[in-house]
């Protein structure tokens, strides 16, 4: 989670109280009158120090960005889930989802309309749902969830948010860290930050001895992990080395320097720029990356063709969401998976079926050689392994292994034919 989420609606809303030795330009509270440093400040500080100077000294406000709205209730439902065992049942845990969603209004979250707020409400289910299926018989809690650390460090406070941390024993822990979007590339200084930190962390240890009994004098970051909840792709990450930590906090401790001396210059650039909500208020962005040319004069055929399109997208769109609510309607309709209805010559067949993808290829192939039926597969295709789960000969508890590697989901087929009138 960022550590900016933590701030929203609490203390930067509030007037800054001047400190001493700042100028007045950061606000005390938790940061107990000092500077308040996190990654998010750093990274956004290194893309633009101006964009930085709006958003956090001047303190003018965002846009809510739809894209922190999914991630931050499924962070939330995730946290939920690991907090009892045995772990919240599925209903339980989308519920949980869906009551923190509706706390803002579509508006609020960032989405242009409510359709595209729906989609991703469906999607942080989905993304639950396959969660669930993997981690449902988890026996064990984590040592930490969402946790919160503020560490002095050469002067400066620092925060970071952990999403998880496990603890492996003999003073090792390992810290995973959600993430909703793609599979991108990894952000070193992040990891080296979370690592810094939660080792020099007083209230961690003492929490390792609280929690597990354990007196700890030390706790080492032994490994860290991505968790891409989308796809449930794990990217670990061995520990860094003193060498890569001490060159990280340098290049930290200059930004932190730049802050202090109210080094504020503008870095224009197509990224940080086209996703700046400061760009009226900005003196070097005009001008700067125009927005790409427009076809205003077309005319004719290009025009013609393009509104004729957009049209047939939007009726598209319709249909495909009336088809959706007809879906739900037939739920309860079906019998043993399957409706057929015959009338007026039109024959119809709708069948549920459950559609299972494996996502992780490496695990599949795993299971099916320790399980002695690799060899029943030409190639471990979906299809193929679809078999082997109706295969008698097949134990049933390979076959509840490999379908507890599978994200499952249902599809509707229909079969439709009508009668030609003669
Ligand atoms: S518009 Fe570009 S240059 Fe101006 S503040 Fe935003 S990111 Fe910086």
């Amino acid at each position: 989670m960022s550590e900016d989420g933590l701030f929203q609606g609490s203390m930067f809303e509030k007037k800054p109280a001047a400190t001493a030795g700042d100028g007045g330009r950061f606000p005390k509270s938790r940061a107990g009158g000092k500077f308040l440093f996190s990654y998010s400040k750093m990274s956004m500080y290194r893309e633009c120090p101006l964009k930085y100077k709006f958003k956090y000294v001047d303190k003018l406000p965002e846009k809510p960005k739809s894209y922190f709205a999914l991630g931050h209730s499924v962070h939330k439902a995730l946290e939920f889930f690991h907090s009892r065992l045995p772990v919240p049942p599925i209903e339980e845990l989308k519920s949980s989802f869906e009551q923190d969603w509706k706390l803002k209004t579509f508006l609020e979250k960032g989405y242009a309309d409510e359709e595209k707020e729906r989609q991703d409400l469906e999607k942080g289910k989905k993304i639950l749902e396959r969660y669930h299926a993997r981690h449902g018989e988890e026996t064990k809690l984590p040592f930490l969830c969402e946790y919160t650390a503020y560490v002095d460090v050469d002067g400066v406070r620092v925060i970071t948010i952990a999403d998880k941390i496990e603890y492996l024993g003999g003073g090792r822990i390992k810290i995973v860290d959600y993430k909703t979007g793609k599979p991108g590339k990894r952000n070193s200084d992040q990891l080296y930050l979370y690592q810094k930190i939660a080792e020099l962390d007083p209230v961690l240890r003492e929490k390792a001895a609280e929690k597990l009994g354990e007196k700890v004098k030390k706790l080492v970051v032994d490994g860290m992990l991505y968790y891409y909840v989308e796809t449930l792709k794990e990217v670990a990450f061995e520990r860094a080395g003193d060498k890569e930590i001490g060159e990280f906090w340098e290049r930290a401790l200059g930004v932190v320097e730049n802050i202090n001396s109210a080094k504020f210059e503008a870095n224009p650039g197509e990224f940080q720029c086209n996703f700046c909500d400061f760009k009226a208020g900005c003196p070097v962005f005009e001008g700067a990356f125009p927005s790409p040319k427009k076809n205003v004069s077309a005319g004719g055929e290009l025009e013609e063709t393009a509104l004729r399109y957009a049209e047939l997208q939007e009726k598209l769109k319709a249909v495909k969401s009336e088809i959706s609510d007809c879906e739900k309607k037939l739920e309860k309709f079906f019998r043993d998976g399957v409706i057929s209805l015959e009338k007026d010559g039109l024959k119809l067949k709708i069948e549920k079926k459950e559609k299972l993808e494996f996502r992780d290829r490496e695990r599949i192939i795993g299971l099916l050689k320790e399980g002695g039926v690799y060899e029943k597969t030409l190639k471990p295709t979906v299809q193929a392994i679809m078999d082997l789960l109706k295969d008698p000969e097949v134990g049933e508890e390979l076959k509840k292994e490999i379908k507890s590697s599978a994200s499952v989901s249902w599809q509707i087929v229909s079969e439709i034919s009508r009668k030609k009138e003669l």
